[in-house]
């Protein structure tokens, strides 16, 4: 690849890049030439993701929710591969009920999973990003950062707040040229929504429905939105919100 998308030379971290759409972005900036770290909790998955990359890629054992295995997590990458240009903020999960039947434990594991996260994996990566010269960070929000739904609290409340500190990091971060940009996937097939078909009646055929695109998305759909944001082509584009969606979010 040439020119404004070329990532060759550049150093990837992802989290939860071993599988859904963090391994579907992975595999896009490594194609784009940058060498990448996966960052997850399941060894299987993680040697998985490696194995489908091939060369370039390493994995760490990392849980986001640990400020040690975080600061690791980022140490392993930098050791590894000479520094760090560009992380991308993945990790996530849901818990899906109402608010008068989710626990407060509950909502703080989410909570801290989606958004506390967020802060403890920039906040690591900050000296190599700005030792980079180019750094990029990429967080993921959802159309539950625009829309909301009863049965996600927590998670709405999560990407919400990951669109605001999204913009956070791309104002304060704007002098080191580190440019930050959040991407909003629109209903994705990963395991996390094959969960959410199982909890949530009929949420096949409303996804459908409601998707002008008139289907699910794919982790390969992100690829496109991963190498765009990763490379130079995005020098001047920061503190955004982008959905990638099918349509979703254009759509009353
Ligand atoms: P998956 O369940 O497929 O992937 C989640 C990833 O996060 C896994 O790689 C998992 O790794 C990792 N992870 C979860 N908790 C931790 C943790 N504590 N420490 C380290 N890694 C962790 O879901 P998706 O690919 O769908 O989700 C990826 C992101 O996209 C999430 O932030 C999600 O909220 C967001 N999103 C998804 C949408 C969708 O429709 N699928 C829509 C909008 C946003 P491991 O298994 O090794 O722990």
């Amino acid at each position: 690849m040439s020119g404004l998308f070329d990532l060759t030379g550049r150093v990837a971290l992802v989290t939860g890049g071993n599988g859904g759409i963090g391994l579907g972005m992975a595999k896009a900036i490594h194609g784009a030439g940058a060498s990448v770290m996966i960052a997850g909790r399941n060894t299987e998955k993680n040697a998985a993701a490696v194995a489908a990359l091939g060369e370039r890629a390493a994995s760490v054992v990392a849980d986001v929710n640990d400020a040690a295995s975080v600061a690791a997590m980022v140490k392993a990458t930098t050791d590894r591969f000479g520094g760090l240009d560009i992380l991308v903020i993945n990790a996530g999960m849901n818990i899906r009920k109402p608010v008068q039947e989710l626990a407060f434990d509950e909502w703080r594991q989410v909570i801290a999973t989606n958004l506390d996260s967020a802060f403890a994996c920039a906040k690591a990566a900050y000296p190599a990003l700005k030792a980079s010269g180019r750094g990029k960070v990429i967080t993921i929000g959802s159309m539950m950062s625009i829309f909301a739904a009863g049965f996600a609290p927590a998670y709405a409340a999560s990407k919400g707040g990951i669109v605001q500190f999204t913009k956070a990091l791309a104002t304060g971060w704007a002098a080191d040229n580190i440019q930050a940009n959040a991407v909003l996937p629109g209903w994705i097939d990963t395991d996390l929504t094959r969960r959410a078909r199982q909890d949530v009646a009929g949420l096949n055929e409303k996804v459908v429905a409601r998707t002008p695109a008139g289907r699910w998305g794919v982790p390969d759909d992100l690829g496109g939105i991963a190498v765009f944001l990763a490379s130079s082509a995005s020098d001047f584009v920061t503190g955004t919100a982008i959905p990638v969606d099918g349509g979703y979010a254009a759509m009353i």
